[in-house]
């Protein structure tokens, strides 16, 4: 649903426009690097396709936006151990307790902002 990649790519528009240094006069954002975890439920190109949209006009118009896909690790509490799951899984296949907590699989994140020269 493109909605919500709306709502996702705004949000990213916003943080990355207030980031860009105040001294720089026309800024150019030449690249956006993103962290997005596997169970964000973000479809990339549709977040592709709205910040093209959102950004026109902008300091980030033509920007390339380089998305890295981050796998799901989870961790136990009782037993400490960490790993990875495909899907949403969530107990412990080493001591078989339901006790885990989401390390990383959720981010929506800003990882860099280059400029253009
Ligand atoms: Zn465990």
């Amino acid at each position: 649903m493109i909605m919500h990649e709306m709502g996702i790519a705004q949000q990213l528009v916003n943080i990355a426009i207030d980031s860009i240094p105040d001294d720089i006069e026309n800024p150019k954002v030449d690249k956006v690097s993103l962290k997005i975890g596997r169970l964000a439920s973000v479809v990339e190109h549709s977040l592709t396709f709205c910040f093209e949209i959102i950004t026109k006009d902008t300091p980030l118009e033509n920007a390339r936006l380089v998305i890295e896909s981050i796998c799901v690790t989870v961790r136990c509490i009782d037993c400490k151990n960490e790993w990875e799951v495909e899907g949403p899984v969530f107990k412990c296949p080493f001591c078989e307790d339901g006790h885990v907590e989401m390390l990383t699989g959720r981010e929506i994140e800003i990882t860099s902002l280059e400029l253009a020269e």
